[in-house]
């Protein structure tokens, strides 16, 4: 199998394993047809997915569960259009009473997506059957059409049989409806207990929020049921379904009346949205959907525990929309800790918030007084087995909470917007650095790790630009390092950077490779030299088989896009030895050196083992 090829196998390989989870995991209808699809649309290898259901005495078929922005748009368009937004149902028609799977999308749909994504891709239509009955089918855009032929569409027509079998599986539950549930009764049912879920109480609670005035509030409440795992393990799912089905009976029982409504949003969940209410009317329905699970349930001749905790949210005090405030709920019910208690939703839960907001504060002032530190970590050419440059690493030495590592204040900085000075920092600290080393005679690459948002700011390439005339920077003394995931957001936006940053000479390469998305089709447009494979696969390629063929299909790749591999995390002379064996060019981890100061690099690289040849000749 040529490199091209298996990296389409793997990414195909990668979207089915995230929807095969979602076939062993969910627990209704809803959640296992959107999760399936959007799983499948989540890397990018099909940028849209989406299921249609037939719906009881009706040829068409109604689009239940959609995957991927792009299939929004497309059907969103079609529905403009007064189309019905089954695109794909014209080609699954009923022919003699049963559905078949076409191979086309409405040309008119098909175009426009070619348009709009400036790719060729195809589209494929999979039925869904329940035992010989189809009752739907899965649509998928690919952008590589070639993920819809081959070894790789009998790989998509199986998983097909498995969203049936996994579907039948749902619907025949101990307390399956009788006959066809209509498409709507599926997207808003859960099979098992009759009730709306998480869909629709989000829609519930939106609309209650639209109409609720200011003198009267609502509350939601999380209700969730203790033991409900171990009586799953141990008696079985159908015990905890049994469990569920008693619970949800009388958790009704005392909180539906008149407008209030309750759902199961979750497998051991429950919620109940209760209007004009406020804390002590909560609280006093809390107290009595407790006892109300006091009794036990009889579950095949046992009596189980049910026990049921309870956390309350109210709106507007504690958030103003559906899904903040179901959380909300649920973050008080944890809170509740022991079973048969309440707890109100506090601001208090948001020590948390305060803590990372008070860091925020110092970080700015760490930045303004110039408290980071640049660290770098060296790499290694495989081939030389000597030094080849270093990633600039940065360090943050809090005067009270000690070192803090970047994998917390880089993402808090993104949060808040302060990436952009951080960044600033660093490139100053860098470039200055880099300009040290050559004036002790050391030239060797140095990297830097640049964030999404530095990407997408206008003002980078300017900044950039003015530093390397600052510090004297010449062409291939600096690279950055992007994540893969920053690369595909806007992806065109991001190329036309990426070539204004390679003109001022500056080498880039992708990080993380494999944690993100990976679009192959944008990968070979953008200018970057080399890839570094993220330290989950490396670390475990040599104890584990998938992750050994993950690194290994990788370094092909980019040899088959004239691209170095590097690979990181390479803390044992096992890995580093499997890394050369595959062909792998550079790396960088424990095993060749920590990070250390930047001012120490050019010392700690001419006396290493891995000392390069010529410390004081520039390299290219
Ligand atoms: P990264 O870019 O993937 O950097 C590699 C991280 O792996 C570093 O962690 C490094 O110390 C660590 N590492 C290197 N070799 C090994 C190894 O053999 N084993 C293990 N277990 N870890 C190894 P560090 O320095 O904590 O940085 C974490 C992340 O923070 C970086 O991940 C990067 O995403 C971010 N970061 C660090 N400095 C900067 C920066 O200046 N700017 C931006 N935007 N992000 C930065
Ligand atoms: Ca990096
Ligand atoms: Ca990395």
């Amino acid at each position: 199998m040529d490199a091209h090829a298996l990296a389409r196998r793997i990414c195909v390989l990668g979207a089915l394993r995230g929807a095969q989870r979602v076939l062993l995991h969910a627990g209704d209808e809803y959640a296992l047809l959107s999760g399936v699809c959007d799983a499948l649309a989540a890397d990018g290898t099909f940028p849209a997915a989406w299921i249609g259901l037939a719906s009881a005495g009706s040829a068409a078929l109604a689009t239940v569960a959609v995957g991927g922005a792009d299939a929004l748009e497309l059907l969103a368009d079609e529905r403009v259009q007064g189309d019905s937004v089954d695109a794909p149902g014209r080609d699954t028609r009923r022919e003699g009473g049963a559905l078949r799977g076409g191979d086309a999308l409405p040309d008119s749909l098909l175009a426009r997506w070619r348009a709009a994504s400036g790719g060729d891709g195809a589209v494929a239509a999979f039925p869904l059957k329940i035992g010989e009955r189809t009752i739907g089918c899965l649509s998928l855009v690919a952008a590589d059409a070639s993920a819809l032929d081959g070894p790789e569409r009998g790989l998509l027509d199986e998983f097909a049989v498995d969203v049936g079998y996994s579907l039948g599986r749902l619907r025949d539950g101990p307390r399956a409806m009788t006959g066809q549930p209509s498409v709507d009764r599926t997207v808003v049912d859960d099979p098992l207990t009759g009730l709306p879920n998480r869909a629709a109480m989000r829609r519930r609670i939106t609309g209650a929020i639209s109409s609720a005035t200011n003198s009267r509030g609502l509350a939601i409440l999380s209700v969730h049921v203790g033991h409900f795992d171990e009586i799953s393990d141990t008696l079985g799912r159908d015990a905890g379904d049994r469990l569920m089905s008693e619970v949800a009976v009388r958790v009704a029982a005392v909180a539906r009346s008149g407008q209030d409504a309750l759902a199961r949003i979750g497998e051991d969940e429950l919620v109940v949205l209760l209007q004009d209410a406020d804390t002590t009317h909560a609280s006093d329905v809390a107290r009595r959907v407790i006892e109300a699970l006091y009794r036990p349930v009889d579950v095949s001749g046992m009596q189980v525990d049910a026990r049921g905790t309870v956390g309350i949210a109210l709106y507007p005090d504690h958030g103003d929309d559906a899904e903040e405030l179901m959380r909300r709920a649920k973050v008080a019910m944890y809170r509740a800790g022991a079973d048969g208690y309440y707890a109100l939703y506090s601001g208090l839960h948001d020590d948390e918030r305060r803590r990372r907001l008070a860091l925020v504060d110092d970080l700015r002032r760490a930045i303004d007084a110039d408290e980071l530190l640049l660290y770098c970590q060296p790499k290694v050419d495989l081939r030389t087995g000597r030094c080849c440059g270093a990633e600039a690493l940065m360090r943050w030495k809090h005067a009270r909470h000690g070192m803090i590592s970047p994998t917390v204040f880089v993402e808090l900085a993104e949060t808040t917007g302060l990436i952009t000075p951080l960044t600033q920092w660093v490139l100053e600290a860098a470039f200055r650095a880099r300009q040290r080393w050559h004036e002790a005679r050391f030239d060797q690459p140095l990297a830097v790790n640049v964030s999404a948002r530095d990407l997408h700011d206008p003002r980078l390439v300017d900044r950039v630009r003015a530093l390397m005339s600052a510090w004297g920077i010449r062409e291939g003394w600096m690279q950055f390092e992007l994540t893969e995931s920053a690369l595909m957001i806007e992806p065109a936006t991001v190329i036309d950077t990426l070539r204004r940053l390679r003109n001022l000479g500056i080498e880039l390469m992708v990080d993380d490779y494999g944690t993100g998305y990976s679009s192959l089709r944008y990968l070979q447009q953008m200018p970057v030299s080399s890839i570094k494979i993220d330290q989950s696969f490396v670390r475990m390629m040599v104890d584990d088989a998938e992750s050994g063929a993950i690194v290994h299909s990788t370094v092909e790749l980019c040899h088959a896009l004239h691209l170095r591999a590097v690979a990181e995390g390479v803390e044992e002379v096992a890995v580093y030895d499997a890394l050369a064996g595959i062909g792998c060019d550079a790396v960088q981890g424990y095993y060749v050196g920590r990070p250390l100061p930047v001012a120490d690099f050019p010392q700690w690289a001419k006396t290493s083992r891995w000392a390069p040849a010529h410390a004081s000749v520039p390299t290219s």
